[in-house]
C-alpha cells in the first residue's frame, strides 16, 4: 500500500498493512499473507525451541472446549461478555478458547496420577478467541490471536518455584534471541488468578503500559503495582481553620496559584463510586491516584468516577470545591502522600471557597491511609536507596503461578507416596505471538518502514536486480541468489521491471535487514553494493566476496 491507511492508529497496524503482512477479513480478524506468515512462523520457531530446550512438550487442543468444564471453574459465568460462546445443533454449549486451563487440566487428571510422573510442563502454539469490545491497533488487540501458552504440573510449592523461574529464563531468552529490548515486570495477576506474575514487556515509546525500573537493583514493576514512599514531613504547629474566598478558582493549579501555596501543600478531594457506593479518596495536590490501588484497596468490581450531581449531593458544592467536611456516610481513604502533613489547603464543599490549615484528624476523619498514588519518574526505589526511571512497553507475554485454583475446581489429584489424593499444583505461561510481531514493530521502524531484528525478519537478504532486462545484471543475480540459497541463506530476488527507486523504497518498508544492489554501470566496474537497513550503511565489493560477507553480517546482526 503506498498510502497509510485511515484506520489503523499506531505504527505497527500501518506498517502490517503498508508492507503486506496482513489484511483485515472483520473487526479484529485478520488474515496473515505471505511476509506476515513468515514473520510468525520464526517466531513460533524460537518459541518452539527454547521451550523444548527447557524440556517442555507440545501439544495441540482443541479451540472448542465444553461449557460444562467452563462452569465447574466458575469461569462460564465470571468471564463476562469476552468468552465468545457458541451452541451447537443439539443445543450443547461451548466456549471458543481464550486461554486453556479448564482443557489441559481435564487432560492432565484423567493421564496423570502418580507423584512419579511430575513435574510436566505442556504447552502449544494455537489460535485463541476474546471478544474484544473495541478490537484495535491490528493484531495488538485483536478477537483471533496466536499465542503460545504452557501449563505446569507439580506435587509441591518449591517444585512449582523451580519451573516458575526457569519459565522466567526461558521467556528471557526467547525475547534475547529475537532481538528485542524488553523488561520483565512484577505484575497483577487479573481474572486468571493465582499468586505471583510477571509480564514480560516489550519496550517502545508508545507503548500502552508503563513501567517503573530501578536501574541500581533491577527492580520494575508494572505502575498499579509499583508502590510509592515519603519521607515523614516534621510535624507543624496545627493553625486554625480558616476560610478563603477563591472564586472560579478549581484546579489545583489554579488554586495554588490563586492562594500561593505549593500543590504539594494542598488536598485533592476526589469522589469515586466503587460497585455503586460512594467513596471519597484524597490524595496530595502534586500526585495523581491509581485506580487500580483503590479498587484493590476498596475490594470492588467496579469503580468510576462520581459524576457531577452525585458530587453535588454529597458535598453541597460543584466539583473544584469538595472536600473532606461533613461527608456523612461518605468514607474517607487518603494517599500515605497525605499522612502526617498539616495546615494544607482542601476545597471548603461551597462553591468559590477553600480552607486553609486544614488538619486530618481535628477537622475531619481518615478511615485508612493506605498507597493509592502513581509512582512517577524519580520517586524512591522501594527495594534500594536508587530511584526510578519510566518507561513504556507492550505485554508480550505472562506467567502465573496458580497454586490450586484449576486443579482444586476440577478435582484434579495426584497420589503421593503415602498413596493420599492431593490436588495438584499448577503454573502457566503465554506469550502471544503476532502481538510480540506487532511489538517488535513497534520497537523498530523508522519514517520509511520497518527495521526488523534479523531473527525474526521474513527474509534476511533481499536481493535487488536494477536493471534486470540486461542479461549480465540477470546472470550475476541469479548465481549469487543461487548460492545464499545453497549456503541457507534466507533471500528474496526483487527481479520486477520496476525502476531502482520503488524497488528501494519497498525493501525499506518491508524492512528486510540486509539488502545487495545488483546494476548495470557497477556490475561493469566488477563491483555490487551492501546496504543495512537499520543503519543505511552502505559498501562496495565485488561479487565474488558477496557470499562470506553476507554470511559474516548475518553472524553479527544475530543476537
Ligand atoms: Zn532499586
Amino acid at each position: 500500500m503506498r498510502e497509510t491507511p485511515a484506520d489503523a492508529e499506531i505504527p505497527s497496524h500501518q506498517l502490517m498493512l503498508r508492507a503486506g503482512l496482513i489484511r483485515k477479513l472483520a473487526a479484529g480478524v485478520y488474515n496473515y499473507l505471505p511476509l506476515g506468515l513468515k514473520v510468525l512462523r520464526k517466531f513460533e520457531n524460537i518459541v518452539r525451541a527454547e521451550m523444548n530446550l527447557a524440556g517442555a512438550q507440545e501439544v495441540l487442543l482443541p479451540t472448542l472446549a465444553p461449557a460444562s468444564l467452563w462452569r465447574q471453574t466458575g469461569r462460564w459465568e465470571a468471564y463476562g461478555p469476552e468468552l465468545m460462546r457458541i451452541t451447537d445443533r443439539h443445543k450443547r454449549e461451548f466456549a471458543l478458547g481464550p486461554t486453556h486451563e479448564e482443557v489441559i487440566t481435564d487432560l492432565v487428571r484423567r493421564e496423570v496420577k502418580s507423584y512419579r510422573q511430575f513435574p510436566l510442563t505442556l504447552y502449544q502454539i494455537q489460535t485463541k478467541f476474546r471478544d474484544e469490545i473495541r478490537p484495535r491497533f491490528g493484531v495488538m488487540r485483536g478477537r483471533e490471536f496466536g499465542m503460545k501458552d504452557a501449563y505446569s504440573f507439580h506435587t509441591n510449592q518449591d517444585d512449582l518455584d523451580k519451573t516458575y523461574w526457569e519459565m522466567y529464563e526461558v521467556y528471557s531468552n526467547i525475547f534475547k534471541r529475537c532481538g528485542l529490548k524488553f523488561q520483565a515486570v512484577e505484575a497483577e495477576s487479573g481474572p486468571i488468578g493465582g499468586s505471583s506474575s510477571h509480564e514480560f514487556m516489550v519496550l517502545a515509546g508508545n507503548g500502552e503500559d508503563l513501567i517503573l525500573a530501578c536501574p541500581k537493583c533491577h527492580y520494575a514493576a508494572n505502575r498499579e503495582k509499583t508502590p510509592v514512599g515519603y519521607l515523614k514531613p516534621a510535624s507543624q504547629e496545627q493553625l486554625p481553620l480558616t476560610k478563603v474566598a477563591t472564586p472560579g478558582q478549581r484546579t489545583i493549579a489554579e488554586v495554588s496559584a490563586f492562594l500561593k501555596v505549593q500543590p504539594s501543600a494542598m488536598i485533592k478531594t476526589l469522589l469515586y463510586q466503587g460497585d455503586g457506593q460512594t467513596v471519597a479518596a484524597l490524595i496530595r495536590g502534586d500526585r495523581t491516584l491509581n485506580e487500580t490501588k483503590l479498587k484493590n484497596h476498596l475490594k470492588v468490581s467496579t469503580l468510576v468516577l462520581a459524576n457531577e450531581t452525585t458530587v453535588r449531593e454529597v458535598t453541597g458544592a460543584e466539583t473544584g470545591y469538595a472536600g473532606p467536611f461533613n461527608l456523612g456516610k461518605t468514607p474517607i481513604v487518603a494517599d500515605l502522600s497525605l499522612a502526617g502533613r498539616d495546615n494544607l489547603v482542601s476545597g471548603a464543599n461551597e462553591n468559590n471557597f477553600h480552607y486553609q490549615n486544614v488538619n486530618a484528624g481535628r477537622d475531619f476523619r481518615v478511615e485508612a491511609y493506605v498507597d493509592l498514588a502513581n509512582a512517577e519518574e524519580n520517586d524512591p526505589c522501594p527495594k534500594c536507596e536508587g530511584t526510578l526511571s519510566e518507561m513504556r512497553g507492550i505485554e508480550v507475554g505472562h506467567i502465573f503461578k496458580l497454586g490450586t485454583k484449576y486443579s482444586a475446581a476440577l478435582n484434579a489429584t495426584f497420589l503421593d507416596e503415602k498413596g493420599e489424593a492431593k490436588p495438584i499444583i499448577m503454573g502457566c505461561y503465554g506469550i502471544g505471538t503476532g502481538r510480540t510481531i506487532a511489538a517488535a514493530i513497534e520497537q523498530n521502524h523508522d519514517e520509511n518502514g520497518i527495521i526488523w531484528p534479523l531473527p525474526i525478519a521474513p527474509y534476511q537478504v533481499v536481493l535487488t536486480s536494477l536493471d534486470p532486462k540486461y542479461p549480465e545484471v540477470n546472470k550475476a543475480s541469479e548465481r549469487i541468489y543461487r548460492e545464499l540459497i545453497l549456503k541457507n541463506v534466507d533471500v528474496i530476488w526483487d527481479e520486477r521491471d520496476e525502476r531502482p527507486g520503488v524497488k528501494f523504497k519497498d525493501a525499506d518498508l518491508l524492512g528486510i535487514p540486509i539488502r545487495i544492489n545488483i546494476g548495470k554501470r557497477k556490475l561493469r566496474e566488477g563491483k555490487v553494493e551492501i546496504r543495512l537497513r537499520h543503519d543505511q550503511s552502505c559498501f562496495e565489493l565485488s561479487p565474488i566476496e558477496v557470499i562470506s560477507r553476507v554470511q559474516e553480517l548475518i553472524q553479527t546482526l544475530s543476537p
